[in-house]
């Protein structure tokens, strides 16, 4: 097993913001416009002695919407192809997408770690939103708030367990 960590999910969820934050770099740009990062971006982690990689695959350029749902896609292979653990990002006030499911199955079928995170649980009040991810076959979701870091050092406890 080696130690790649990939983190994918639809544009704005806040992959890069959660990149950031476990990376300790501001190297990822964080956008409220869509499809903002173009490149795959590689950095290192360290946590209790710990490290392993981390990928955000946000590089995808947004030209029309046939464009977009390919390419993003096509980084979610890549990603699974590469990685030995995916964080999948949801966003926890959109709820679940028609795409979340298709990468939801995607996912599944690579056979390969999944920890689905439900990003942007900045408060007590939007946990109750967490159980509509179940729907996803993917498990538990883990909530976390990459802005604030809520949730993300047991979220890094969890990696260190499957890595
Ligand atoms: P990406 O497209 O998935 O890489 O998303 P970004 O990291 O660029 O973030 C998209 C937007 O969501 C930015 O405005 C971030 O500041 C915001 N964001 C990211 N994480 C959180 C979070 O935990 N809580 C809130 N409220 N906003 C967040
Ligand atoms: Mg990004």
């Amino acid at each position: 097993m080696g130690n790649l960590v990939a983190i994918v999910g639809r544009p704005n969820v806040g992959k890069s913001t959660l990149f950031n934050r476990l990376t300790k770099t501001r190297h990822a740009i964080v956008s409220d416009e869509a499809g903002t990062t173009r490149d795959r971006q590689y950095g290192k982690c360290e946590w209790n002695g710990r490290e392993f990689s981390v990928v955000d695959t946000g590089g995808w350029v947004v030209n029309s919407d046939d464009v977009f749902e390919e390419e993003i896609r096509k980084q979610v292979i890549i990603a699974t192809e590469e990685a030995d653990l995916v964080l999948f990002l949801c966003d926890i006030n959109n709820g679940v997408t028609g795409w979340d499911m298709d990468v939801a199955q995607i996912l599944r079928r690579a056979k390969l770690p999944v920890i689905l995170v439900a990003n942007k649980a900045d408060d007590g009040k939007d946990l109750y939103d967490q159980y509509e991810f179940y729907k996803l076959g993917l498990g538990d979701p883990f909530p976390i708030s990459a802005a604030t870091g809520s949730g993300t050092g047991d979220l890094l406890d969890k990696v260190l367990e499957i890595l």
